[in-house]
């Protein structure tokens, strides 16, 4: 492994991000919590682009080199101990942002994509490189925040990364889900 191990139960084992398990616990417990203070919340959900060429042209150890690399630019943009990030699976990851509007959250965003894109990355004699995309999406206030779960959350801040894929990739797109309506419409469910 590259990393130490914070904890092997909610450790993805490569990069020191909090797994899947961690995600699924721990994310609602953030979004009860800023919901019942009247708090924003946000999510980023990061992709590294083209990935599949990084292991096709350079290898697997490559590959992983370049997601602990990753790790590393989202470890170092966030806040200790609010926030956090973790590992859905392959080089899809998630940032979790509680008392964060998504407007702060896209500035947060847009500060790691440019930090992916300046970094040279050593792997055996060669300096690799890599560009990410984002989707942000959350709530800014808490009258706006009754309907809003993981799910909802989940799957809007993924449409943005869609959106950003569609694109170009290496770039940032954002929703709010106050704005879109999505929490008006799945309040009270
Ligand atoms: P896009 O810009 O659309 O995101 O393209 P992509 O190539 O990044 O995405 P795609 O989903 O086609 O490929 C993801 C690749 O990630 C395929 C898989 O082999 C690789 N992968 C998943 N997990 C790991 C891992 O732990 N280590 C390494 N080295 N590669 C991994
Ligand atoms: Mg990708
Ligand atoms: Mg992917």
């Amino acid at each position: 492994r590259l990393r130490p191990a914070v904890n092997k139960d909610n450790d993805d084992g490569l990069t020191g991000a909090y797994n899947r398990r961690y995600i699924h616990e721990q994310l609602p417990k953030d979004i009860e919590r800023c919901v019942r203070n009247g708090l924003p919340l946000s999510i980023i959900v990061g992709d590294i682009d083209f990935f599949k060429n990084v292991n096709d042209m350079f290898g697997h150890l490559a590959g992983d080199r370049v997601l602990v690399a990753f790790c590393g630019v989202i470890e170092g943009s966030l806040r200790k101990g609010l926030e956090w990030f973790g590992r859905f699976g392959g080089e899809e990851f998630i940032i979790v942002l509680p008392e964060t509007t998504p407007a702060v959250a896209a500035v947060i965003a847009e500060r790691i994509r440019g930090r992916c894109m300046e970094l040279e990355t050593d792997f055996e004699n060669r300096k690799l490189r890599f560009s990410a995309s984002f989707g942000v999406s959350g709530f800014a206030k808490a009258s706006f925040s009754d309907g809003v779960n993981a799910e909802v959350l989940f799957r809007s801040a993924d449409s943005a990364l869609y959106a950003a894929k569609r694109g170009g990739r290496n770039r940032v797109e954002s929703c709010d889900l106050a704005d879109s309506g999505e929490i008006i419409a799945n309040a009270g469910r």
